[in-house]
């Protein structure tokens, strides 16, 4: 129904996405609907769906094949990311780990760290998260309080991190740390730290309003030794190297907006369809065709941006105002289409066993994480007043 007032999208016509698509629909009908309510029980989803999705090749998509995987460019992944949020499967981390750690290793890792970490990524034998923010900061990642202190042939890592997706689960983790603390060459660098590292703990999975069957949690390192083989990049420049990476960030969750705002629409034209209401369907009153035909309106610009966003993307020219006008933008859309629709299910829309409910609870992070949408327009008006910023910051510097 949604189809025939949408534009076909260029970006995934081809036959390969065609057979692709069927495929990730196949894969989430069998595979892991049935699951959701048992992994919302125990708080996380089970290690066999991540086997099973690095079996079919869905983990690692634009991987180089050598490390495992599957060759692909990055609109197959745009499409993996949208199926899922049509379906508003929020449990399993798959993009953060195979679309933001995996090009984090692949474009800064040494040749052994590529080698080691990838391939069991792609399988979904290891499961890895991102540790960036801490009790005491999330937007202002500079001031982060973590330590590494550099011991000859490993760090010394103190500190603690929270709200980290696949946390539970994760075997793996690139964790953002200060080194030379306190000394004059003091800089943010990031380290591939492995659970198993003595000293290194996880906090049991966060109750959340939302995404249940996601295993966040607070990581905790205590005198934790790191190799200095798992530096991923060069000391110090951890800062640069995650604003630069953030833009692939913001766009999956741009992305995984705009696939959970199609979901929603498609669910309320099939409700509003049947449901009936002083003997006429919902669908009948203007009301409600008014507001899903502005939710699709809505839903299609968004689409021919975000296209044009992950064509970028694939071509390395994705800049960091473009990826944050994408994150703000898709997810305060996708946070109104899902009201909006909501209120047209009237009390079933309340209901969990509804997905519509789910999906009201579980995007409402979206506006919050990968960088709040606050965050997204101050990054956007720096790119606006960029000569301006650069000559307050360095009026700041002088003595
Ligand atoms: C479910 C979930 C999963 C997450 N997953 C991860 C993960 O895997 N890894 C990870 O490292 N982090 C993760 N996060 C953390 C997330 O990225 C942060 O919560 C987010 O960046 C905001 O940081 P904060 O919570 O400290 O809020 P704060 O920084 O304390 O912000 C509070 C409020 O102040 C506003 N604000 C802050 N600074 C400014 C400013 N300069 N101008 C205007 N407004 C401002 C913010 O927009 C926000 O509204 C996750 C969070 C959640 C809830």
């Amino acid at each position: 129904m949604l189809q025939n007032v949408l534009i076909e999208r260029e970006i995934y016509a081809s036959e390969e996405h065609k057979m692709m698509q069927e495929m990730i629909q196949d894969f989430i009908k069998n595979e892991i609907m049935d699951h959701l309510d048992e992994w919302e029980k125990n708080g996380m989803v089970s290690r066999d769906i991540w086997e099973r999705a690095g079996a079919l090749g869905l983990l690692c998509i634009d991987m180089p094949v050598e490390y495992g995987g599957s060759g692909l460019d990055f609109s197959f992944s745009a499409l993996f990311i949208e199926e899922l949020g049509k379906k508003g499967i929020t449990g399993p981390g798959f993009s953060l780990h195979s679309d933001i750690i995996a090009p984090y290793l692949l474009k800064y890792g040494t040749e052994t760290q590529k080698q080691k970490y990838l391939p069991v990524m792609a399988s979904g034998k290891m499961i890895t998260s991102l540790g960036m923010t801490e009790p005491n900061c999330g937007s202002d990642l500079k001031a982060i309080k973590t330590t590494a202190v550099n011991k000859g042939d490993h760090y010394l890592v103190n500190g603690q991190k929270t709200f980290i997706t696949n946390g539970y689960m994760s075997d793996m983790s690139i964790v953002a740390v200060k080194t030379n603390p306190g000394t004059d060459k003091e800089g943010v660098s990031l380290l591939i730290m492995e659970s198993t590292f003595d000293g290194f703990e996880k906090g049991i999975p966060f109750k959340k309003i939302g995404m249940k069957a996601q295993d966040t949690c607070e990581l905790f390192f205590d005198n934790v030794k790191v190799p200095k083989e798992n530096l991923l990049g060069e000391e110090g420049l951890g800062f640069k190297i995650m604003m630069t990476e953030l833009a692939r960030e913001r766009l999956t969750v741009a992305l995984n907006a705009i696939g959970g705002a199609q979901g929603a629409i498609e669910q309320t034209i099939a409700y509003t369809s049947t449901r009936t209401a002083f003997k006429k369907p919902i669908a009948g009153f203007q009301n409600t065709q008014f507001k899903l035909a502005e939710c699709a309106t809505q839903l299609q610009i968004h689409q021919a941006f975000l296209d044009r966003c992950t064509l970028l993307l694939a071509k390395h020219k994705l800049s960091a105002e473009s990826a944050s006008m994408a994150k703000y933008s898709a997810t305060d859309m996708h946070n109104k289409v899902v009201d909006e629709c909501l209120q047209l299910f009237g009390g079933y829309g309340y209901m969990w066993d509804y997905p519509i409910a789910r999906m009201y609870a579980d995007n409402r992070v979206a506006r919050i994480y990968a960088g709040t949408n606050e965050i997204m327009k101050l990054l956007i008006a720096r790119g606006l007043f960029k000569e301006l910023f650069q000559e307050m910051k360095a009026i700041k510097k002088k003595p």
